[in-house]
């Protein structure tokens, strides 16, 4: 029984230790918003003007990526999925966010939207209001999804599902 509770409080310290050994290896880092660069989106990837301010990408340091879009009226992404998913915080403005066969859903700040794996979706701005989120997803195998189609008018001025 001793022997147990010995063989325990050993193990207890060598993990005490290997958790103090990380967590002095690496110290903290912080970038500046003010070394940040705000950049207009590709063609390829909206309509109209969507800005994008990365937050921290893919990289060597891990694997999630962060921006603020900030949506015109009547801008939108085009049809485009995500390996990992994709959360979208809507932080100020009315949007719009529509999954592939499924009716465009209305959004405002404070909403937070998981688009799930493999999903086609686009999200944007209404035609009257601007729109701003926060957007977090994952790339895998060096992805950050797939881009499709732009999302034409008629799907864009489509009606909204009841809320
Ligand atoms: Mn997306």
């Amino acid at each position: 029984m001793q022997k147990i509770t010995m063989i325990k409080v050993a193990t207890m310290l060598v993990l005490s230790l290997a958790f103090t050994t990380a967590a002095t290896a690496q110290s903290l880092k912080i970038t500046h918003g003010q070394d940040r660069t705000a950049a207009r989106g590709p063609e390829s990837a909206y309509t109209g003007v969507g800005i994008a301010e990365f937050m921290f990408r893919n990289g060597a340091e891990s694997s999630m990526t962060m921006a603020e879009i900030s949506f015109e009226p009547g801008s939108r992404t085009v049809w485009h999925n995500h390996p990992a998913g994709q959360y979208l915080i809507i932080t100020s403005g009315v949007g719009w966010v529509q999954a592939k066969g499924e009716k465009k859903r209305v959004v405002k700040a404070g909403d937070v939207v998981w688009t799930p794996p493999g999903v086609f979706h686009w999200h944007g701005a209404t035609s009257r209001q601007q729109m701003k989120h926060l957007a977090v997803w994952e790339f895998v195998n060096g992805s950050g999804g797939e881009v499709g189609q732009h999302v034409t008018d008629e799907e864009y001025n489509s009606p909204a599902a009841a809320e």
